[in-house]
């Protein structure tokens, strides 16, 4: 906060303007049409915006890896594709395409295989921030460690 040299008031942002020689720090009200040397507290102001700014739904999305997942999880069981299939009430052509990526499952089918496969093919997108920092808060599984470890060896 900075204190106004005219007005005395705070402000989070402020002017200073040379007036007659003399540095002041105004206020945005006092220092309206003069022509500031020096803006303080703007930098402030836009981090803070910035931290609002990404409208952070953290909206879960559909792993890019899916159909490894799926396939992974029903190998490490040794369920045939039929078998699942049939389990879940699903076309066993439906669930190829779906392991093979080429057809996102929707979401019935998906929390159908989750359930069945004990996977997680969600996960959360933590926009704007790096996914360095993320996944410690995503869910996991005993398959997907597994399917981590998997990924791991190839
Ligand atoms: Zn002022």
């Amino acid at each position: 906060m900075y204190d106004c040299d005219i007005c005395g008031r705070a402000a989070e942002i402020a002017y200073v303007v040379e007036i007659e020689g003399a540095m002041m720090t105004l206020c945005e009200r006092c220092a309206k049409g003069k022509t500031p040397v020096r803006v303080l507290g703007e930098e402030r102001m836009q981090k803070s915006t910035a931290r609002k700014e990404p409208a952070a739904r953290d909206e879960p999305e559909v792993v890019s890896d899916y159909g490894h997942r799926i396939r992974s999880a029903r190998d490490a069981i040794g369920m045939s594709t039929k078998v699942l299939a049939e389990k879940i009430n699903e076309k066993e052509s439906t669930l190829i395409r779906v392991e093979n990526q080429r057809m996102l499952p929707d979401e019935t089918l998906r929390k159908k295989l989750e359930r069945e496969l004990g996977i997680k093919l969600m996960e959360q997108v933590p926009r704007g921030r790096t996914s360095a920092a993320g996944g410690s808060n995503t869910p996991t599984t005993l398959w997907d460690a597994a399917i981590r470890k998997e990924k791991k060896k190839q």
